[in-house]
């Protein structure tokens, strides 16, 4: 179930709508009105996973840090029913206090706008934030605290270098991300970017057939880079990312760390018949039919034995591989058709 606390981000991402839509002074939701929508969720039979759909869910810090303590509270006082996904901007590495405060509330992941690791394109696309401290240490920070990072990672900024693609699968790899989204840039109606390429000249006509936002969408603009060279890397990025043998040795890997800072409070296992279902359909296809079989035993040994803190979510990650494998495929036959319809617009 979803619920949202706040709205809008103090950031200035070039490319962001968030900041268009709902302005760049984050409004929130009081305490109280929080709770009780999770009080009406959790009266209503939910348990489990409550995603906190805010734009940035800390860029109203001072809020934040008044609505968490009666978080902790509602959650104790109820036996801690919920675990809480969330999105917020990559200086939440720098506030310890901040991150201790999810964790003893029941955050289990974040996803964090970590575009590039390329420190030139931040600069270009205005991403500032995410130029002040090492990215690899901000995600280590933020895991340590038992917050599993998920990421979103884009091609294609003006000036960038060619290998962005494989910079990004380096950096996934480094820091083990198990949840790594990768796109394409596009210009998303009024941000700043979408001002700039049309004072430039660079914005594309003709896009109607494809949804823009979707992350199987080409660039709707002039690129400073061949776009056959974006769409190739985009493809490559998946396929490394995706492959069965290094998506199980990241999650593993990433499962160690994570379970150093995940609190006990927060083992909670959903025993729905789907989820049982999903075990069993990952031990047949991982565990029998696919080449990770001895491998796939061997981690899911070392995990029940020495990190059980995280063994649910450590399956949850692999079932979700089982979405990767067929969605790297339906990737690379979008992104050919548009490259296709592009070379007859142009
Ligand atoms: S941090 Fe995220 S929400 Fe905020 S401006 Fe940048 S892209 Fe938009």
């Amino acid at each position: 179930m979803a619920i949202q606390f706040s709205r809008g981000c103090p950031f200035q991402c070039e490319f962001c709508d968030i900041i268009v839509l709902y302005g760049r002074k984050p409004r929130t939701k009081k305490p109280a009105q929080v709770l009780h929508e999770l009080q009406v969720l959790l009266d209503l039979g939910w348990r489990n996973e409550v995603f906190l759909v805010d734009d940035n869910f800390i860029g109203n810090k001072r809020n934040v840090k008044l609505l968490l303590p009666e978080l902790q509270q509602w959650q104790k006082q109820n036996g801690y029913p919920f675990s809480f996904t969330t999105e917020a901007s990559v200086d939440l590495a720098d506030d310890e206090d901040l991150m201790q405060a999810m964790a003893r509330c029941g955050f289990r992941r974040v996803f964090l706008g970590i575009e590039t690791p390329d420190q030139e394109s931040l600069l270009v696309t205005q991403k500032l934030q995410n130029t002040r401290a090492p990215l690899a240490q901000a995600v280590d920070r933020i895991t340590s605290h038992g917050l599993q990072v998920m990421a979103g990672f884009i091609l294609g900024f003006d000036g960038e270098q060619p290998g962005a693609g494989e910079r990004i699968a380096a950096f996934v790899n480094q820091t083990g991300i198990p949840l790594a989204m990768v796109g394409i840039l596009q210009a998303l109606p009024n941000t700043a970017l979408w001002h700039r390429l049309a004072k430039e000249g660079r914005l594309l006509k003709n896009q109607d057939n494809f949804d823009v936002g979707t992350i199987t969408h080409l660039l709707n603009f002039v690129p400073t880079r061949p776009i056959a060279d974006l769409a190739a890397e985009l493809v490559q990025v998946f396929s490394d990312l995706y492959a069965p043998i290094p998506y199980l040795e990241r999650v593993y890997r990433y499962s160690c760390k994570l379970s150093i800072g995940r609190s006990p409070q927060l083992r909670r296992w959903n025993q729905s018949s789907s989820i049982v279902l999903g075990v069993l359909i990952l031990c047949w296809r991982q565990g029998v039919v696919r080449e990770t079989r001895w491998i796939f035993w061997k981690r899911l040994a070392q995990i029940a034995l020495n990190h059980s803190l995280v063994l649910d979510e450590y399956l949850w990650l692999l079932m979700l591989n089982e979405h990767f494998i067929d969605y790297k495929d339906f990737i690379g036959e979008q992104i050919e058709l548009q490259l296709a319809f592009q070379s007859l617009a142009l």
